[in-house]
């Protein structure tokens, strides 16, 4: 197997967010590399400064010291390699837009002849499971078609990193699970270089080949942990494995220990 290369390099990293009220230190220390095509997952206490930390990758916010890095080169501000997919599905996509429109619209920026363009909707529409909605409005579409939307478009605009963040917080348990296995999919299939931000812990041992625990707020990395689960997954078969229960318990304990100030990690093993 060819040896993968270091995609994101994160260096040092510490956020201070300064107001007239008093400052705030979101993030203390973080320092982690990614390899072109990994699925991570970053997983922490709420208000750990997860958000924060994804916002300093995609250069959506600028860190108070330390380095982000895309392919060797320094991210100073919002990066055309990175598509991020939020929560707030309701708020991220266009309204008076189609779902093809939607998809589409950030084609527009990429120098793309029109096939090109219509091949990139086409194809990503169906690989979120939707052309039958391709000519409807976001407004017609449930939760989680929606959100299937906004990762079509960021799919469509084939980003070397696809940054997702707490993407499936709003939507109902069998609604997740199916989201869920659409981005172990995606990512078996295409190899999209994954940052996949949840607080819920579960998820991040199902979906992930790496979990970064992050600590309390001001956040440094508790644990880097990889997830030895074997690569095909699924709901029922991956979650009633031994190895599972032992990792999901394993960062449990290692939140729990963040949120102690513990640094010390134990084995997963
Ligand atoms: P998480 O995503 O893990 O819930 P955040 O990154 O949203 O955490 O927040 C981390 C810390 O930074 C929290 O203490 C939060 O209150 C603070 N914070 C976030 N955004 C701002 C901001 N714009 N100004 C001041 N403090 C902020």
């Amino acid at each position: 197997m060819p040896e993968r290369s270091t995609l994101l390099r994160v260096e040092h990293l510490r956020k201070i967010y300064e107001s007239a009220t008093g400052d705030v230190e979101a993030i203390g220390d973080i320092s982690f590399t990614m390899n072109a095509g990994e699925l991570v997952c970053v997983v922490g206490p709420s208000g750990c400064g997860k958000t924060t930390l994804l916002k300093c990758l995609a250069g959506l916010l600028p860190p108070t010291s330390g380095l982000v890095e895309m392919d060797g080169s320094p991210v100073r501000g919002p990066s055309p390699a990175m598509a991020v997919v939020f929560q707030e599905y309701g708020r991220s996509l266009y309204p008076w837009l189609t779902v093809r429109g939607n998809v589409e619209l950030p084609l527009r920026h990429k120098k793309l002849s029109r096939a090109e363009r219509d091949t990139l909707v086409t194809d990503a529409i169906e690989a979120v499971g939707l052309p039958h909605a391709a000519r409807s409005h976001p407004w017609q579409l449930s939760g989680g078609m929606q959100q299937r939307v906004a990762i079509a478009r960021a799919i469509a605009y084939q980003p070397e990193v696809l940054i997702m963040d707490e993407p499936f917080a709003a939507v109902d348990a069998q609604t997740r699970a199916d989201l869920e296995d659409l981005v172990r999919e995606l990512h078996t299939t295409r190899r999209i270089s994954t940052v996949f931000v949840t607080h819920d812990i579960d998820e991040s041992v199902y979906l992930g080949e790496r979990v970064l625990v992050l600590s309390n707020s001001p956040t440094r990395v508790q644990e880097d942990l990889a997830i030895d689960l074997p690569p095909e997954r699924d709901q029922l078969t991956t979650r009633a494995l031994r190895r599972f229960t032992e990792l999901r318990t394993h960062v449990y304990d290692q939140i729990q220990r963040a949120k102690l100030g513990q640094v010390a990690p134990q084995s997963a093993r």
